[in-house]
């Protein structure tokens, strides 16, 4: 009887020696201490996260993810902060320039979004056409993606596009066109602006747009505190 009971004795105790880190599940290579960050900032200076605000003075924000008003119904952020790798934030001023001759600006929804964020997201919504995986980790977490929108800059006032932020719809997606010419228009002119800029397209989301090679960024798992440090 004592040999049957040994393999499963066996069994648990190897398990118990490789606790996956909690922060971690899927042992992604993600970058979640400041030392490591600042490490791959000094290796690489592109992948250095810079304050969007910084970059572009007076640009717009609304961090749903610093409200209750987000789709997990909680705040994840613990400030209204929206941070890009170096190149892409650039890329991203370089649009801001040639829309403000058009009297337009753009109203940044989220940008950087640590690991921590992905892994909860994916556990109050685990559908990966709207919510990207916590195996392979977001293009958000990497810093290489930006969610906005277009304002007018006398105004303040959005250009209406086919849905509210973080509709997961159809309604949200590229080939939708069932639309108002104006809201058509405008989804098309936020797209020929970022596409101008080296920025790709989401095809189930108006407002996502991911930088040119953006796996090449690391992924991060530093809060917003910390990067303000
Ligand atoms: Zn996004």
């Amino acid at each position: 009887m004592k040999r049957f009971l040994f393999l499963p004795v066996a069994i648990i105790l190897v398990a118990g020696c490789h606790r996956t880190d909690p922060r971690n599940p899927y042992n992604l290579p993600i970058a979640n201490t400041m030392k490591t960050y600042l490490e791959q900032v000094k290796e690489n200076p592109d992948t250095e996260l810079v304050d969007l605000e910084e970059v572009i003075p007076g640009i717009a924000l609304h961090i749903a993810y610093a409200t209750e008003e987000n789709f997990t119904g909680v705040p994840i952020y613990t400030s209204a902060k929206a941070f890009l790798c170096h190149p892409v934030a650039m890329a991203l001023a370089a649009a801001q320039d040639s829309l403000t001759k058009k009297g337009l600006g753009f109203k940044i929804l989220d940008a950087y979004r640590p690991y921590a964020g992905t892994l909860y997201f994916y556990k109050v919504y685990p559908d990966t056409t709207f919510v990207a995986s916590p195996r392979t980790g977001s293009i958000h977490n990497r810093g290489a993606a930006v969610d906005l929108t277009l304002i007018r800059l006398d105004t303040g006032e959005e250009l209406e596009m086919p849905t509210l932020f973080d509709s997961f719809s159809d309604t949200a997606s590229h080939t939708f066109t069932d639309l108002p010419d104006n809201v058509l228009e405008n989804r098309a002119l936020l797209r020929g602006i970022m596409e101008a800029y080296g920025f790709h397209s989401y095809e189930a989301e108006w407002w996502h747009y991911n930088y040119t090679n953006a796996r090449s960024y690391p992924l991060r798992d530093i809060s917003f505190e910390e990067l303000m440090k």
